[in-house]
């Protein structure tokens, strides 16, 4: 059996996939989502919702907490997509199918095809239904038009149907088509960063339910550091966990501010780590070789990911790819002359 730690009484509840019973500070923005899915319950059609504000300050976990409830204790079915993963419009309304029980074709079938279908589906339904789709900015990058045929898929559907979506960017919908957001009704919830005293809320609620004793002071330190640095509540955990990582190894009973600390310097913003670990395979090993090379020609850097790669992908597919690093600002892509055969693209690491 697992020895059991003197520190840590629940080591899940700090990290940052665990899904708290308790949101402190969102109760008002928590209310708002709710009562606009609350028609879905009653045969009527939910209220479009966009959740905006920085990251790590609650617009996932409020979502998804939301949905929790509605899932529980009412007959609305809910569907969390994060566009990271489901980059298309066919992709999603894949899922949403898969969901539902029913086979969908991936491959081979057009966006038209695929959103009749997924319509229909949903028709034969006798429920409300509400989609979220978090980090939308991702589906809006690689697929713009995919608002339009959401906007399509409203209104042709006749059960209660509804959608979330979730960005960090305000204004991402303004910068494909200002009035997308009138035509698709939406209204918004922001969510602005949280203040020290609540961040420090916020990470003693965690240690509670997690951690058998903390110095006095090791919340505010850990607070403290999440704000200086952005505002992000997983920093704050990161803290946490990792000043208890050090406290177990040294035998102590409870975490000290010394063991903060020390690790400190090592908690930096999430961000960028972040957006690396969520691509995707073929564009983790397109990253590294252009990390590696600085500089390359887009044909060679084919070349090389075609040699690298488990199962290379079209040369169309990796231009997708190219596109969107260059989108994310992950890397540079030009357009350069070369000799008389006309252009090449240059693809630069930034
Ligand atoms: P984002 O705004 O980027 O979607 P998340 O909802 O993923 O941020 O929150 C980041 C982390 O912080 C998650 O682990 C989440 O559980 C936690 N968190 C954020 N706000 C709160 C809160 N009010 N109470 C408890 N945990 C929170
Ligand atoms: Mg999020």
């Amino acid at each position: 059996m697992k020895e059991e730690s003197k520190i840590f009484k629940k080591e899940e509840i700090l990290s940052t996939e665990y899904l708290p019973e308790l949101l402190p500070h969102r109760e008002n923005q928590i209310k708002r989502l709710a009562n606009n899915i609350l028609p879905a319950s009653e045969g009527r059609n939910p209220q479009n919702t966009f959740i905006f504000g920085p990251p790590g300050i609650g617009k996932t976990a409020s979502a998804r907490f939301v949905f929790r409830e509605f899932e529980d204790y009412s007959e609305v079915r809910t569907i969390y997509i994060n566009c990271w993963d489901y980059r298309t419009l066919i992709a999603i309304l894949t899922k949403i199918v898969i969901e539902f029980g029913s086979f969908a074709h991936r491959k081979g079938v057009s966006k038209d095809e695929s959103l009749e279908r997924t319509i229909e589906i949903l028709n034969k339904k006798n429920m409300g239904v509400v989609a979220c789709l978090d980090e939308v900015d991702q589906l809006i990058l690689n697929d713009k038009e995919s608002l339009y045929n959401l906007l399509r898929m409203n209104q042709y559907v006749k059960i209660p149907f509804g959608l979330i979506f979730i960005s960090n960017d305000p204004h991402v919908f303004s910068k494909v088509d200002p009035r997308i957001k009138s035509s698709l009704n939406i209204e918004e919830i922001e969510f602005r960063p949280y203040s020290l005293e609540e961040m420090k809320d916020i990470l003693k609620e965690r240690v509670n339910l997690g951690i058998w004793t903390v110095e006095e002071g090791v919340v505010l330190l850990c607070a403290n550091h999440a704000i200086q640095n952005g505002g992000d509540v997983r920093i704050g955990l990161d803290c946490l966990m990792k000043a208890g990582r050090i406290a177990e190894s040294k035998n102590c009973d409870k975490i000290k501010i010394e063991h903060v600390k020390e690790i400190l310097g090592s908690v930096k913003p999430v961000k960028p780590k972040i957006l690396r670990e969520r691509l995707n395979e073929d564009e983790k090993v397109i990253l590294n070789i252009v990390d590696k090379k600085r500089q390359i020609f887009s044909g060679d850097l084919y070349k090389e990911y075609s040699k690298t790669a488990k199962m290379p992908v079209s040369d169309r597919r990796f231009r997708d790819f190219l596109n969107h690093l260059a989108k994310l600002n992950l890397i540079k892509v030009e357009e350069r002359r070369r000799g008389v055969r006309g252009k090449k693209r240059m693809v630069t690491k930034i």
